[in-house]
């Protein structure tokens, strides 16, 4: 699985984020590097770095957090695969809720976001408040925006090789 990761960090990772300023390896990678800085959990880290891994197996916008939870849920539990599936939920979601944040979107991430429902009504908000990784899941949406800076170097996948390998399932 990890020889799998770093091949497609490397291959279809290289390629460029459409319509982002960096590629969405170096995306990936930032996303995961942020959520280290602050401290997060393992999991956590992990949920960030692989968040739009659905892209690199071929899933479209709407259906790309799903495809990627479907795909790394063969050697990774919920508390990484839940974050990823439900980090485009949580873009609809605080576009709904949080003034200014649809501000904070690329253009990219604003086109998309008609593609995958639009901001969440109120009933639909609440609904995801109560779910267990809706916080896991807000703080991935989160270092998501914030990592399509092309001025920041991300550290190389093989930096997350040993935190990857502890989480995968059976290596506890
Ligand atoms: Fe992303």
């Amino acid at each position: 699985m990890i020889d799998e990761l770093t091949a497609l960090f490397t291959g279809p990772g290289a390629a460029d984020y459409l319509g982002e300023p960096v590629t969405i390896g170096a995306h990936m990678r930032q996303a995961g590097a942020l959520a280290e800085a602050a401290g997060a959990a393992p999991s956590l880290v992990a949920a960030a770095l692989l968040h739009d891994v659905g892209h690199l197996t071929g899933g479209d916008d709407a259906r790309h957090g799903l495809a990627g939870a479907s795909w790394l849920a063969t050697c990774f539990g919920p508390s990484v695969t839940e974050p990823v599936r439900l980090h485009v939920a949580a873009k609809r979601y605080l576009c709904a809720v949080e003034p200014g944040y649809f501000e904070v979107l690329s253009p990219e991430s604003v086109r998309t976001l008609a593609a995958q429902g639009g901001p969440m009504s109120a009933a639909e908000a609440a609904e995801f408040e109560a779910g267990p990784y809706f916080a896991d899941a807000v703080s991935v949406r989160r270092w998501d925006e914030a990592a399509k800076d092309p001025a920041v170097t991300p550290p190389p996948f093989g930096h997350f090789d040993e935190l990857l390998r502890g989480l995968l399932r059976g290596s506890a």
